[in-house]
């Protein structure tokens, strides 16, 4: 048995033409799984019997079961709780935005790339687990079917992907550039519109570039400090800032694009003047944008979202540094939206 989500199109060709049976098989097969976004076999009508009994006994679907749905008031922010064949459970998050122009609305899918994550950033609720284990590249595929067909009843589908769950990609790299390739090739979805989220492991980010992916790449930076860094994002030991940047500035000078520092805005810790000034230092030269994210809390948390006033004028100083800044719109604070909650909420 080998798992659909893992193959391409044309992988999936072969080998239904291999066992006997006619190209367009295969075709109407695909055109139910990623068109219609249907993965029940049984429902796909046009399949005659002995084929629908060669994919049952050799081609495996769907393996990940919604255990749970949580919406937000509005309907914009959908948080879903996944089990795993192994019984392990994963979060994703479908994010709405709507535009006046209803062709141009956009559908970010959030994916979780591990079962927990070892790199324990404190204020992290995937991190408190430690790692659990690596995500296979057909389940982190699938997490993209399951919000296609959620998606149907508005008649939309994803049409943007963050690496932003559960996880650390870089820690499971082959398997996520395997499903980022097989995400782009399979759904249509353009590499611009595919965003990998690293809190900067350096091998990853050279793999990038070496390979001149053209995936949006997101550094979960969160300090302009070794020191502050260091406490933050605990790989940093390993990584200090000084390598990092260089990393950034080898990516960008080989793929000539953009990269977004994320920022986590957290009360009287991370957005004093001087970590403005510091963070113009470290990022002068880079063609970057910063996006502020204000801290979303784990319970009992000694990291807080700062004050509205606090934020503005962090990202104010930041701007007249001459740094690009926006404020993440926060979504799905009310639904647990800091991937790693929902989960944890569960397990207690
Ligand atoms: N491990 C990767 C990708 C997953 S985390 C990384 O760290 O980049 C995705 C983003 O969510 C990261 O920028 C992370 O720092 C942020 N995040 C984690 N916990 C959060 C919280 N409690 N509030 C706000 N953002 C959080
Ligand atoms: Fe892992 Fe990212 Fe959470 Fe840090 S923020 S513990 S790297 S998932």
């Amino acid at each position: 048995m080998i798992n659909l989500f893992k193959l391409s199109k044309d992988d999936v060709i072969k080998r239904i033409v291999t066992a006997g049976f006619p190209a367009f098989r295969g075709k109407q097969l695909l055109d139910w799984v990623y068109n219609k976004n249907i993965v029940e076999i049984e429902s796909m009508s046009n399949l005659d019997k002995g084929f629908k009994e060669y994919l049952n006994s050799n081609i495996k679907l769907l393996t990940l079961d919604t255990i749970k749905i949580i919406e937000d008031d509005k309907g914009e922010t959908i948080k879903f709780l996944l089990l795993l064949g192994d019984r392990n459970t994963i979060e994703m998050v479908i994010m709405r935005y709507k535009d006046k122009d209803a062709s141009k609305n956009r559908n970010t899918l959030c994916l979780s790339s591990q079962v927990g994550c070892k790199v324990k950033c404190p204020f992290c609720a995937t991190g408190t687990s430690g790692l659990v284990r690596n995500l296979k590249a057909e389940e982190i595929v699938q997490q993209m079917s399951i919000a296609n067909t959620y998606l149907k009843q508005y008649d939309a589908k994803v049409n943007n992907v963050v690496f932003m769950g559960m996880g650390e990609p870089f820690y499971n790299k082959d398997e996520v550039l395997l499903a980022a390739s097989l995400i782009k090739e399979n759904f249509e979805i353009s590499s611009r519109k595919i965003t990998i989220s690293t809190s900067g492991i350096i091998e990853g980010i050279k793999e990038l570039a070496d390979k001149e992916l053209k995936y949006v790449l997101a550094i979960s930076l969160h300090a302009p400090t070794d020191r502050v860094r260091d406490y933050l994002v605990p790989i940093n030991k390993k990584y200090p800032l000084n390598e990092l940047m260089k990393a950034c500035r080898y990516y960008q000078t080989k793929t000539k694009k953009r990269i977004t520092f994320e920022y986590i805005m957290i009360d009287s810790m991370n957005i004093w003047p001087d970590d403005a000034r510091n963070l113009a230092n470290l990022l002068k030269g880079i063609d970057c944008h910063i996006n502020g994210i204000p801290v979303n809390s784990i319970k009992d948390s000694e990291f807080k979202r700062p004050k509205k006033k606090d934020i503005y004028t962090f990202k104010k100083l930041c701007e007249d540094y001459g740094l690009s800044f926006s404020i993440r719109e926060e979504k799905g604070i009310d639904i647990d939206g800091a991937c790693g909650q929902l989960r944890n909420k569960e397990r207690n």
